[in-house]
């Protein structure tokens, strides 16, 4: 027997569980269907990500009824960011009050905002969720797919939303191709302590053969983040806790005192995915399954709330208008809305790891001379700031106009 639901949303992540929040209480059936266990879900372990969330995302996180469930004494302020190339002086500043707004973003630990959006679903009374159970395969049959389980149970929707990670299986499924890139570099992440104060302010060191992030936590902590070369991760992951202290405090060149590792390391392959496209019949990808981004930039989850805030706002009308939610056009919208604005941070991201992390000299010369033009140049710094903080959505600028037409 197959049971019917309007919705099945493969994957229980922050982009699954915030799409399942924004259709808490409309009238559809939807059924969630997550790989791990309901443990995972409701006490997810710290996982080394403190996700930079913009304005666009806080408001969506308050709008969803999520953001007041997260433990706001681990919100920490971003109020400043500089960007350093290698041992140059060149320098880019970013201030809050380049564009008059409280901060630039709020820094939220990744488990937070998973604990926070599971706790909201669950206990939506229109939305049933599956737990160690895996979707193999769905399949289009006009007035509905179906959905078929590593059990070979099936179930069937109108509507079925991947956001099974940028690694979707099910995207490859159901014949979506997509532009992968493999930085061959790994992210390491871990929570450190130091002697003096942050003050607020994520730094970003683009050094001669590695990248080295700070990003201000509560009090004297903060997240590192170390990009280096996949051969050299094994190293620095089997480091002594005292050798990454001294290693860390070196490269910090010592302006924050001692530095000392409180968290364990986590790490993260580095690789970039971009769906072609973001829809088929009766099927959309959301989150990282539709753009799974470098981190440097900080928008993967940004980019996944403001998709699923898009897409849920499309099937809401149509439920008003007791239109089929899983129609062609509807879908079509859906895509053309968010596409474009993906493709521009995509690409633009792939762009800044390009030219920040080629040592070659004449490369070199090019990024300090990008570096000062964009330090001394107001306007391009509005425009930075304000894709960072995506204080304005704009999704119809001549830069996303162009994307458009790109034939990817
Ligand atoms: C180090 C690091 C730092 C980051 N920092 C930021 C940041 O500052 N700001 C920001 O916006 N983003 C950031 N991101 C990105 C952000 O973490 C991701 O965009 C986000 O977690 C993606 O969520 P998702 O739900 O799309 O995918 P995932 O979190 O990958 O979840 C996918 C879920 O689907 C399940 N699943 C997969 N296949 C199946 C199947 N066949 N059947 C059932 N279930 C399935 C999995 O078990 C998993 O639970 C960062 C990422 C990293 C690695």
């Amino acid at each position: 027997m197959q049971i019917a639901y309007d919705i099945v949303i493969i994957g229980c992540g922050p982009a699954g569980l915030s799409f399942a929040s924004s259709m808490i209480g409309e009238n559809v059936k939807i059924l969630m269907v997550e790989k791990s266990s309901k443990e995972s879900l409701s006490k997810p372990k710290a996982d080394g990500r403190e996700i930079a969330l913009t304005h666009l995302s806080l408001k969506i996180l308050k709008k969803l009824g999520v953001w007041d469930l997260i433990d706001q004494s681990e919100v920490s302020l971003l109020r400043e960011a500089k960007v350093f190339d290698g041992d140059s002086a060149a320098l880019l500043n970013f201030k809050s009050d380049d564009s008059s707004i409280e901060a630039l973003g709020y820094l939220v630990p990744n488990y937070q905002i998973r604990k926070a959006l599971y706790q909201r679903v669950s206990q939506a009374e229109n939305i049933e969720i599956i737990n160690e159970a895996e979707v193999n395969d769905v399949e289009y049959c006009h007035e509905y797919s179906k959905v078929i389980f590593a059990d070979n149970s099936i179930a069937q929707a109108k509507l079925v939303i991947a956001a099974d990670s940028r690694f979707s299986n099910i995207r490859r499924k159901v014949g979506i191709p997509t532009l992968t890139k493999d930085f061959s570099k790994v992210m390491i992440v871990t929570k450190m302590t130091h002697e003096k104060a942050h003050q607020n302010i994520a730094l970003e060191r683009f050094d001669y053969g590695q990248t080295l992030a700070l990003l201000p936590m509560v009090g004297k902590t903060s997240s590192i983040v170390l990009t280096v070369k996949t051969q050299q991760a094994k190293n620095i992951l089997d480091m002594s806790e005292q050798a990454f202290n001294e290693k860390i405090t070196q490269d910090f060149k010592g302006e924050l005192g001692l530095i000392t590792q409180k968290g364990e390391r986590h790490s993260y392959p580095l690789i970039g995915v971009h769906a072609q496209t973001f829809i088929t019949d009766r099927f959309a990808l959301i989150g990282d399954a539709a753009v799974g981004m470098h981190p440097v930039t900080a928008h993967g989850f940004n980019l996944g709330l403001r998709g699923q805030d898009i897409l849920t706002t499309l099937i809401k009308q149509a439920l008003t208008q007791s239109q089929d939610i899983g129609s062609k056009p509807l879908l079509k919208l859906f895509e053309k809305k968010h596409i474009n604005l993906t493709r521009l941070m995509f690409f633009g991201t792939n762009g800044v790891v390009a030219l920040f992390t080629n040592d070659a000299p004449a490369v070199k010369q090019v990024r300090k001379l990008v570096l000062k033009f964009a330090e001394n140049f107001p306007p391009i710094k509005y425009l930075i700031s304000n894709h960072l903080t995506e204080a304005q959505a704009n999704t119809s600028s001549p830069l996303s106009k162009i994307l458009a037409k790109l034939p990817f």
